[in-house]
């Protein structure tokens, strides 16, 4: 996107952008993921914020493509990445047996100095919390990643961390080179746990599942807002779930009181 094709809008948020990644002003909002049928926290999700201050919370579904076309998503995830690792030693302390999942972009993934830069960042880590990360990347991109990028998927791998299909089935599909990808955990995409009581979103999902136990990869399905949406995945043995049904997105400190561990 060149600066002259820029909306308002887009303009406003770029800067918006700007002076958050200058003040260092962003927080994050985590999301608990469910194990079923047992209901227990099994993990969250870091989600990024940012408060513009004029118009309020700036929704992330509109930033982060901004911050992607501008250039600006580098120094956006670095900033949320040392906020991970300041959150991380305490998530665990509070739940030991989670997993903490983090979003990355593939505008910053292809950076040059990106593998450098983030096995130089779980270097600050224990080897315990950098087993317990999960990086999640869009099903989308997946499609066009080099055998460079699926090298350093592989190389960070080792160290532990889990790397996450995320929004699985959603837009442009990575069927053909599903055999080819480095990656441990689908995250089916909320339209289909949205959409579960149409016969054939139904068997989508069914057969989405199979193939998960079938190959020992994990399938999480996310957008799970009701009852109904979550006995239904329970009666075809999808055993992860996330979603409103059992949380918004938090702070920090919402996780690190006991009496919230379990899903409300
Ligand atoms: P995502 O990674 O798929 O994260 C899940 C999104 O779905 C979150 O939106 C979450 O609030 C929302 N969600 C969770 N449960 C439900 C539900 O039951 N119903 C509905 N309708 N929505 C649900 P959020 O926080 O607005 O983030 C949107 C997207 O922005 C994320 O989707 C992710 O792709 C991106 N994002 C957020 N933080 C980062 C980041 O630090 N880096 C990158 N690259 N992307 C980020
Ligand atoms: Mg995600
Ligand atoms: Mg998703």
């Amino acid at each position: 996107m060149e600066p002259d094709v820029l909306t308002s809008r887009t303009n406003d948020i770029k800067q918006v952008l700007l002076s958050a990644i200058e003040e260092q002003k962003i927080s994050l909002a985590y999301q608990s993921q469910i194990s079923l049928p047992a209901k227990q926290l099994v993990g969250v999700e870091a989600l990024c914020r940012i408060n513009s201050g004029t118009w309020g919370d700036v929704s992330p579904e509109e930033f982060i493509p901004v911050a992607e076309h501008t250039g600006l998503i580098a120094p956006l995830e670095r900033l949320v990445l040392t906020q991970v690792a300041h959150d991380l030693p305490l998530l665990l302390q509070e739940h030991p047996d989670i997993r903490v999942g983090v979003n990355l972009s593939i505008r910053h993934i292809t950076e040059p100095d990106f593998l450098p830069f983030i096995h130089a960042w779980l270097d600050t880590l224990p080897a315990s919390a950098v087993a317990r990360l999960d990086f999640e990347i869009t099903e989308t991109y997946f499609q066009r990643i080099s055998q460079s990028v699926i090298d350093g998927l592989h190389t960070m791998r080792t160290r532990g961390v889990r790397i996450v299909m995320d929004d699985f089935g959603s837009g442009q599909s990575s069927l053909s080179r599903l055999h080819t990808l480095p990656f441990d955990v689908i995250k089916l995409d909320k339209q289909f746990a949205q959409q579960i009581d149409h016969p054939m979103v139904y068997a989508i999902i069914k057969a989405a599942v199979a193939f998960s136990h079938e190959f020992g990869i994990e399938l999480i399905a996310e957008g799970v807002e009701t009852l109904e949406q979550c006995d239904a995945l329970q009666a075809i043995h999808c055993h992860l779930a996330q979603g409103f049904y059992f949380s918004h997105p938090q702070p920090l400190a919402h996780w690190l009181s006991s009496q919230n561990a379990s899903p409300t």
